[in-house]
């Protein structure tokens, strides 16, 4: 059984401008940041948002939430000087739609201050979590979001400290220098099934790095207390990257209160450029996520370098997911599942997602794999989750077209 990876989204390849994004009010640069929470009624207006999404600027229109089908909420970061604009768009093309945060800027502020109560020294916290053997696994306070310093710190010395339980794996480097690292869980002989677990290749995605996190926690403090977790060891070997993207994950640290610094989600690649309709448009990173050989540049994807979802130049192009491909072809024949954690939604999507009615050959038992997992995510905290492939749970209403 082999459960593939998840996309955030699924849509159709149009590229097409909208008017009234394209001019820009300078006078209002110091004004807030609002989030648009957009429910498209029918499918005209869904398509609309759909082509928008693939063609915008992020700094113009961020879409947090994709559009997907209709009557679900479409959530857009707007930037001080496009928020008029982008009202008299809404109304213009009568949206149903509400401002669903007034000023970014200060609700990050605000929780900025929340999370000072209990604010962290990255530098004094390392030495003791280098110094420090007694408790080193379990010092990293669940709830935190560490630096990819400290997260890659904590890995060194749960492998130094746990010999034939965890080890350390290093697949490559980013753009800026940082050692994409993970860790490999088990005793790793060739009979043995791999699983796969990885988060962060979009940057701002903090609640999917910290659940990676969470389950290295899991792994090495409750190995002893939870005979399941004994048993995935014996006859597993894990991997689990919290990570993918740490260029694009420390630059959404850098200033938390910043709305265009804080929901980054891309690499921090160089500048690229392409011509949008106007001019000559020029933005650094690329979508990591759809930058990948499989389909590549198809659907769900932007040639726009300024679009949150930039495929990049070629396909693996950047050396975060080239390295990642070469790691995962390196375990062919023997991956039993891969899992991508991303946020925010609650779905739980299995391949393929570039079309319709298209399956992979073991989709009955990934099927059944996934109406378990999401029966057991419903019975932990009642949280529902929906699962199907991309076009089936988030594309639903292309039926109807
Ligand atoms: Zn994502």
């Amino acid at each position: 059984m082999i459960i593939r990876a998840i996309l955030c989204i699924y849509s159709a390849a149009l590229i097409v401008n909208i008017s009234g994004l394209d001019t820009k009010n300078e006078t209002k640069r110091d004004g807030p940041f609002k989030v648009f929470r957009i429910l498209p009624a029918n499918n005209e207006q869904l398509l609309h948002m759909i082509r928008l999404f693939e063609t915008a600027d992020s700094e113009r229109a961020d879409f947090w939430h994709a559009p997907s089908v209709v009557n679900q909420t479409i959530d857009v970061m707007v930037g001080p000087e496009h928020t008029d604009q982008f009202s008299l768009f809404l109304e213009k093309h009568q949206y149903p739609f509400q401002v669903a945060i007034h000023d970014l800027r200060q609700a990050l502020i605000d929780r900025e201050g929340d999370l000072e109560t209990h604010a962290i020294d990255d530098s004094s916290f390392l030495r003791r979590l280098n110094d420090d053997d007694i408790g080193f696994h379990s010092r990293l306070k669940m709830g935190e979001y560490y630096s990819y310093n400290v997260l890659s710190t904590w890995m060194h010395r749960i492998a130094e400290n746990l010999p034939g339980i965890a080890t350390i794996v290093e697949i490559g480097t980013t753009v800026e220098g940082r050692t994409i690292t993970g860790l490999k869980f088990g005793n790793d002989t060739p009979d043995k099934k791999v699983v796969v677990i990885d988060a962060g290749i979009h940057a701002r995605e903090w609640a999917a790095i910290h659940t990676a996190t969470y389950f290295i926690h899991l792994m090495i403090n409750s190995r002893e207390t939870d005979d399941r977790i004994g048993s995935y060891l014996d006859n597993l070997v894990i991997y689990i990257f919290p990570v993918l993207n740490p260029d694009g994950y420390e630059y959404t640290r850098t200033d938390k209160t910043n709305p265009r610094a804080r929901m980054w989600r891309k690499s921090r690649s160089a500048a690229k450029c392409a011509f949008d309709g106007l001019s000559d448009a020029c933005c650094m990173g690329v979508d990591l996520n759809r930058n990948f050989e499989f389909r590549f540049g198809e659907i769900g994807a932007s040639r726009y370098p300024c679009s949150e979802i930039y495929h990049g130049p070629t396909a693996v192009s950047e050396p975060e997911t080239k390295a990642y491909s070469q790691f995962l072809r390196s375990l062919k024949g023997r991956m039993e599942a891969y899992i991508t954690l991303h946020s925010y939604s609650q779905l739980w999507i299995y391949s393929y997602s570039h079309r319709k009615f298209t399956y992979a050959p073991d989709i009955d038992e990934t099927r059944r794999v996934a109406a378990k997992a999401v029966a057991e995510l419903g019975r932990l905290y009642g949280t529902k989750y929906r699962h199907g492939t991309g076009p089936e749970i988030i594309c639903e209403s292309k039926k109807n077209r």
